[in-house]
């Protein structure tokens, strides 16, 4: 593919050679430092000894204190100048024992998890299933029907390259069992905001805080429910132990490789360090991590450091809301004028499929050179489309930074996404390695080229 693309610069050259010679050192830096990127396994190492030496990273358990020191010692290891690492402190959410089964009529255990800021049962819980197709149909449910019962809400997410199902189905994961609390529920179950069918139930946070307990069921455990309640009255039980304990204190681990030219300058990426408990956090997010990271090195391996600084964060406790990305954002509140772009990789280690940005037409001559030197690894610019570059740049984005994005392909993410299954296995090093010659490629020109962002703002 490189050679074809090569030949369609020389065309392009031909046909505009007034900007492009002016352009072509940039080019083949460009592609200079994609290749070595592309070869390099620094980020892919990384995700593997961060998955296998710390495991799993659940905000406020001992590994996610070890997880921070881990990542200090390791961009310290790699050449970062600066590592360093600022307080973020959260309501501490513990997981226990949790199971559940049917009791009548036919007695059998369902694969259960609970959802992140879900209470306990402080002993056995039973009621009889009430089921509901989505939030929606929850939400304009009589109370007299919900009242002591189990609420089952069934909606199913969909399969997209995007994870557009995601935002459909969540909202019952999110909201569900506040509106089932509200109507007098004795607890609460969602199918898994999940496209798989393995039977490993995918835990995420709730934005409400009933006083019910919530879980998810495997899909597979769905159907079966679904099957049994199509024809029966069906009765649960549920048991699970889980609550918030007092607080909890994590960090954000920066680590900067400093500008020459323009140090105050700052290219901010990242991904976050901490995971859900279930698996070890591999394509959740010690893949944005790595990919990022690797990146990022490739400046120090060539020995040449960016004009700008990069600056890669690895974000405290994003999976309990963002609350690492929201302290930076505000800690660093007087400095966002600085912050020239910002990106996190949070969607797992598919392959890149396009890029996009929310810099204005029309687009500096540099990142036409960029689009070229981006469709060596078959990546179209999609333009204008930034969809907030990432969750934990969303409060850098809501506070104007400029940011850009690269589309991974996410059909099979959510498969695995907050699963017992996210491990360091299902990433395909292939893939892995043309995410990190992508965000390489990204690097080079927003830390060497004109400011065209800032000259936006
Ligand atoms: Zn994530
Ligand atoms: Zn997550």
């Amino acid at each position: 593919m490189n050679s074809v693309i090569k030949t369609c610069f020389a065309v392009v050259l031909a046909a505009n050679s007034v900007w492009v010679s002016a352009s072509d050192d940039v080019r083949g830096q460009a592609i200079t430092i994609q290749e070595a990127a592309r070869a390099d396994l620094t980020g892919y190492h990384l995700v593997r000894d961060l998955t296998t030496e710390v495991g799993a990273r659940m905000p406020g358990t001992e590994a996610d204190k070890r997880g921070v020191d881990w990542m200090v010692k390791r961009f310290k290891a790699l050449g970062f100048d600066k590592v360093w690492t600022e307080p973020v402190t959260f309501p501490n959410w513990v997981r226990g024992a949790e199971k559940a089964w049917v009791n009548a009529p036919f007695k059998q255990d369902l694969h259960i998890t609970a959802l992140g800021g879900s209470v306990g049962t402080e002993g056995p819980v039973s009621g009889d299933v009430v089921m509901f197709a989505d939030l929606e149909s929850l939400k304009q449910a009589d109370p007299a029907l919900v009242a002591g019962k189990i609420v089952y809400v069934a909606k199913r997410m969909f399969r997209h390259i995007e994870g557009a199902g995601y935002g459909e189905a969540v909202v019952a994961r999110a909201q569900g069992a506040g509106v089932a609390a509200e109507k007098g529920a004795a607890a609460f179950l969602i199918r898994s905001i999940g496209t798989d069918s393995h039977r490993f139930p995918h835990t995420g946070m709730m934005s409400a805080r009933p006083n019910i307990v919530a879980a998810a069921l495997s899909n597979p455990d769905a159907d079966q429910l679904e099957r049994l309640l199509a024809k029966h009255a069906i009765s649960v039980t549920i048991d699970v132990n889980a609550g918030f304990q007092g607080e909890y204190t994590s960090h954000n681990v920066i680590a900067d490789i400093t500008g020459s030219e323009f140090p105050e300058e700052i290219i901010l990426i990242g991904g976050h360090l901490d995971s859900w408990d279930l698996g070890t956090g591999a394509i959740d997010d010690g893949a944005g991590i790595g990919i990022t990271t690797g990146a990022a090195v490739q400046f120090l391996k060539q020995g040449q450091r960016p004009k700008r600084t990069i600056r890669v964060v690895a974000f405290a406790n994003e999976e309990q809301g963002l609350i690492g990305a929201y302290h930076y954002a505000k800690a660093h509140e007087a400095e966002l004028d600085k912050h020239i772009v910002a990106s996190e990789s949070d969607f797992g280690a598919g392959p890149v499929w396009s890029w996009v940005t929310n810099i204005d037409e029309p687009l500096p001559t540099w990142m036409n050179v960029a689009r070229e030197v981006m469709m060596g690894l078959e990546i179209p610019y999609r333009g204008n489309h930034a969809t907030g570059g990432g969750p934990d740049i969303i409060p850098l984005f809501q506070k104007g930074v400029k940011v850009f994005r690269l589309n991974q392909d996410g059909r099979d993410y959510f498969d695995l996404h907050h699963t017992a299954d996210d491990t360091f296995d299902k990433i395909d090093r292939d893939a892995f390695q043309q995410n990190v010659a992508a965000w390489a490629t990204m690097l080079y020109f927003f830390a060497q080229q004109p400011a065209v962002a800032t000259e936006q703002k």
